[in-house]
């Protein structure tokens, strides 16, 4: 079975993210559990906590499709002593709190070397940084997700992917998160059969299907290996609806998270509806 749903808005509190997810038809959904441009954010407060787990009862979704995201502030992989404390610090306060919500993973992109250090050295800070929340955590996972390469951000090529989960001390806690938009940007061609093909093969010889954790799902504004992160609506985008249909039909992504990233909130029911009718 797929588990389909948005990334929701948390606004008023965490505890309204699975109600928003109710509204437009979701079985998963994606959430901040935090203001995202703040480093550092007030604890979650016991009602809020229990609030939440009573809503997410309510709406019949199960936590194991809840992939909460991460502030775009931290970089796990800063060439920057300061900003790498910091980035570590906030990233283990919000695997705290998925932990105190009954979340299982926390989606996070994996950093940038900002052109001041090596490829690889990044990739070992954020591996670092990795083990050192983990080590302080029991229940949740890190789950890294594939970018699109903009910038000097890291993790748009599969073997980056590969390279921080190697130096993962806990491999039951680390896992990956694949955005199709940004797959695509950084020149995986998902659109054509045979490109559809040889990229997921590509991710199984590098990766690894046994770490897929999550998926999100988006459309793309923007050319393969343009490596510029534009996300579009379900079917207006490049990859389109041919690409839709083998993906929602792919028993590989049957069982987890996918998650909409898509730009136009009014159209997410009837975009969950539509890709629900291609899995038929
Ligand atoms: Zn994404
Ligand atoms: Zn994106």
């Amino acid at each position: 079975m797929k588990y389909l749903g948005p990334h929701v808005s948390a606004s008023g509190g965490v505890e309204n993210a699975p109600l928003n997810a109710m509204q437009v038809g979701a079985t998963a959904f994606a959430l901040f559990t935090k203001n995202q441009r703040q480093w550092f954010s007030a604890p979650l407060s016991e009602k809020s906590v229990s609030s939440f787990k009573e809503n997410l009862e309510k709406s019949g979704i199960s936590a194991d499709y809840v992939l909460p995201h991460d502030s775009y502030l931290i970089n796990l992989g800063s060439p920057d002593a300061e900003g790498l404390e910091k980035s570590r610090k906030s990233f283990l306060e919000e695997m705290q709190r998925c932990e105190q919500l009954g979340l299982k993973m926390l989606n996070f992109h994996p950093g940038s070397h900002l052109k001041q250090i090596s490829l690889e050295a990044c990739l070992t800070l954020i591996a670092e940084s990795i083990n050192m929340a983990l080590d302080k955590t029991t229940d949740v996972s890190a789950i890294i997700e594939n970018t699109a390469g903009q910038g000097s951000n890291v993790g748009f090529s599969f073997q980056h992917l590969a390279y921080i989960i190697d130096k993962v001390e806990d491999k039951n806690r680390v896992g990956i998160c694949i955005d199709t938009c940004h797959t695509y940007s950084a020149g995986y061609d998902l659109k054509t059969e045979q490109g559809y093909q040889q990229a997921w093969s590509e991710f199984d010889n590098e990766v690894g299907f046994k770490y897929l954790r999550a998926i999100h799902l988006n459309d793309t504004k923007k050319e393969l290996g343009s490596r510029v992160d534009r996300h579009e609506s379900i079917g207006k985008g490049l990859l389109g609806m041919e690409f839709f249909e083998r993906f929602m039909k792919d028993p590989r992504f049957d069982n987890i998270p996918l998650i909409l990233e898509t730009p136009d909130e009014t159209l997410w029911a009837s975009e969950i509806a539509m890709l629900q009718e291609l899995t038929k």
